[in-house]
């Protein structure tokens, strides 16, 4: 099964902009911006990571 890549989105770090992951959505069920704490690299700590296009 070969995934979209429609249903792929970037998720950035919101404190220094990074792109850090890249996930898939279901739009269906997440129709807004996808917003999750996850870990930075370059920030070296959790942060809040959004969705960017
Ligand atoms: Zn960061």
């Amino acid at each position: 099964m070969a995934i979209s890549k429609r249903d792929q989105v970037i998720l950035a770090c919101t404190e220094c902009g990074e792109h850090n992951y890249i996930t898939d959505r279901n739009k269906k069920l997440h129709p807004n911006k996808m917003e999750k704490m996850k870990f930075c690299r370059r920030c070296n700590k959790m942060t809040l990571h959004k969705e960017c296009k």
